[in-house]
């Protein structure tokens, strides 16, 4: 960073401040490829361990065991999916600079809608897209920006009861900006969890986080993905009535400033 010196009206000398970053780059890089590693350490034995339990599962056993070897399978399960989504995070994480491409939001609503039908169709839930989802673009990393929208719906379908649709839409601001809207009529978030929800591991309720699967990564992977976009994540939501989250996108100029930098 560098300014000026003046001394009322002459320029007298200029300040710069320089500060070293590369030892805290390397300390954050030695910790993502640990993390990376670990991870695919864990994802083998565990995807064994479920196989196992399935094994037990399809043999002639008793009740309880069986009980026991599907509480394993669910575990294992869920364990494997922590796993997957902090493999997904440090893959975000190491890649300060997104591929850019121009990805079109209404064919990224219906890959993302149509990656969820199947568990939206298990628990009841429309997931509907707004005929006004045309035309806009935001540029970045496809892949990303994909899974930042399934995530959501993802928590959507999660959190709705039966019958209660998702709707997807874009929106965009008089700067340029560019939304896209996952919109739920479902439990909604209380006032004092919703800045705390893009946390790792952070979760509402413990309980039914545990019994729909979740692994509490979800939104600090779609903050994440939002902001490497140069972009951010709001949340409004009401209890009982439901939650709104709309991706922000920058528009064509702040987007320029966005790439310059
Ligand atoms: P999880 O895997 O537990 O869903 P997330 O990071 O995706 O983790 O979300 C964090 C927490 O935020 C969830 O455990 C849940 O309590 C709350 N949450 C997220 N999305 C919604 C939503 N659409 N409606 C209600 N609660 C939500």
């Amino acid at each position: 960073m560098t300014f000026p010196l003046t001394d009322r009206l002459s320029v007298i000398g200029a300040a710069a401040f320089v500060s070293d970053v590369s030892e805290s780059r390397r300390l954050e890089s030695v910790r993502r490829d640990f993390v990376a590693n670990v991870s695919h350490e864990l994802k083998t034995p565990i995807g064994a361990l479920g196989l196992l339990a399935e094994t037990v599962l399809d043999g002639d056993v008793d009740d309880v065991t069986r009980q026991l070897a599907a509480r394993m399978v669910r575990e294992a399960d869920r364990l494997g999916h922590t796993i997957d989504d902090l493999l997904d995070l440090t893959i975000i994480e190491a890649q300060e600079t997104p591929v850019r491409e121009s990805v079109a939001l209404s064919a990224l609503l219906a890959e993302a809608s149509e990656r969820m039908e199947e568990s939206a169709e298990a628990r009841d839930i429309p997931i509907r897209i707004s005929s006004s989802a045309q035309g806009a673009a935001v540029v970045g990393d496809r892949r990303q920006l994909l899974s930042a929208v399934v995530n959501l719906v993802d928590n959507a379908v999660k959190y709705s009861e039966p019958g209660q649709p998702v709707e997807l839409d874009t929106v965009t601001r008089r700067d340029g900006s560019v939304g896209i809207v996952v919109r739920d009529h479902g439990i909604g978030i209380p006032v004092g969890d919703r800045q705390r929800i893009f946390e790792r591991f952070y979760r509402v309720d413990e309980a039914r986080s545990r019994q729909t699967g979740g692994t509490g990564l979800g939104l600090a992977i779609v903050r994440h993905i939002a902001q490497v976009h140069g972009g951010d994540v709001e949340v409004e939501s009401t209890e009982g009535e439901g939650s709104v989250f709309t991706l922000w996108f920058p528009g064509a100029q702040r987007r320029r400033l966005f790439e310059a930098s």
